[in-house]
C-alpha cells in the first residue's frame, strides 16, 4: 500500500559504536510520523540495531543480501540471515552495489525472487547515469531496469515492492534533481507499472527519491504528487539532519 517513507542508507559507515550513538540520538529526536521510518546500518551493527530500536518506532532494515538460500558463497549473507536478526526489508539494486560490484539486472531479478521467498519487503533502487540523461536516454533506461528486475513478478508480489528513484549523478555528489525532474521520472515509473500491472498496483506503489536529499531540499522534493519520500545517503549519517528530512515530509 503506498505510504510515506524516509530511509536513511549509512552504507559502509560507522562502527558498533558509532552504530549505537547515532541509534540513540534518533530515539531522542525522532518525531511522531505518520511515515514509516527506516535506517540501513552495515550487516554487522544489524543486530544490535535491532535490539535497540525494537520498541521504538524506526525499523532497521538490511543494504544488500545474496541471491542463494546458503552455501559456500565466502562473506555473503542470506536473507534467511537477515530475517533471524529481526530483519524485514532488505535495499536491492543500489548503484553502488551495481557500479562497484557488478550487480545486472538479471543478477537483481534473483536476489527480488529470493527476497520475497523469505517475506522479505524490497527497497528496489534503479535511475539513470549522466550520460543518459544527457544523451536524453533516461526514460528509456529506466524502463529496462524495471522490465528487467522486476516484471517477472506477480501482481500479488508488488504488495512487498518499494521503488527508489536514485539518478546516479545526483548520488553523493551534491547535485539534485529538481523537483520537476523527480516528480517527470517518478510520474513516468508509475505510468510504466501501472501499463503491466494494472492502476491499482500503480497507485499502490510507493516511489522514493535517492540523490543528495539534505534538510534545504527535501520539502521541495516531498511535496510533489509522486514522490513518496526518500532513501537518504549522507544526511542520514546526522540525527538532526534526517529528522529534519523526517519532518519535512
Ligand atoms: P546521498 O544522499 O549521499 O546522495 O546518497 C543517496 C543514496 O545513495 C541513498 O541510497
Amino acid at each position: 500500500m503506498r505510504r510515506k517513507i524516509v530511509a536513511g542508507n549509512w552504507k559502509m559507515n560507522n562502527d558498533l559504536s558509532e552504530t549505537e550513538a547515532l541509534l540513540n540520538d534518533l530515539i531522542e529526536q525522532v518525531p511522531n510520523t505518520d511515515a514509516s521510518v527506516m535506517v540501513a546500518p552495515a550487516f554487522v551493527n544489524l543486530f544490535q540495531a535491532f535490539n535497540v530500536l525494537k520498541t521504538f518506532n524506526v525499523e532497521v532494515i538490511a543494504q544488500n543480501m545474496h541471491q542463494e538460500a546458503k552455501g559456500a558463497y565466502t562473506g555473503e549473507v542470506s536473507a534467511r540471515m537477515l530475517k533471524s536478526v529481526g530483519i524485514k526489508t532488505v535495499i536491492l539494486g543500489h548503484s553502488e552495489r551495481r557500479a562497484y560490484f557488478g550487480e545486472t539486472d538479471e543478477l537483481l531479478a534473483k536476489k527480488v525472487d529470493a527476497a520475497l521467498a523469505n517475506e522479505l519487503e524490497i527497497i528496489f533502487c534503479f535511475g539513470e547515469e549522466l550520460e543518459d540523461r544527457k544523451a536524453g536516454n533516461h526514460f528509456n533506461i529506466v524502463e529496462n531496469q524495471l522490465k528487467n528486475a522486476l516484471f517477472h513478478l506477480d501482481t500479488a508480489a508488488w504488495k512487498n515492492i518499494v521503488l527508489a528513484y536514485e539518478p546516479v549523478w545526483a548520488i553523493g555528489t551534491g547535485e539534485t534533481a529538481s523537483p520537476e525532474q523527480a516528480q517527470e521520472m517518478h510520474a513516468f515509473i508509475r505510468k510504466t507499472v501501472s501499463e503491466k500491472f494494472g492502476d491499482e498496483t500503480g497507485n499502490g506503489v510507493s516511489i522514493l527519491y535517492g540523490g543528495s536529499v539534505k534538510p534545504a531540499n527535501a520539502a521541495e522534493i516531498f511535496a510533489k504528487e509522486d514522490v513518496d519520500g526518500g532513501l537518504i545517503g549522507g544526511a542520514s549519517l546526522k540525527a538532526a539532519d534526517f529528522v529534519a528530512i523526517i519532518n519535512a515530509i
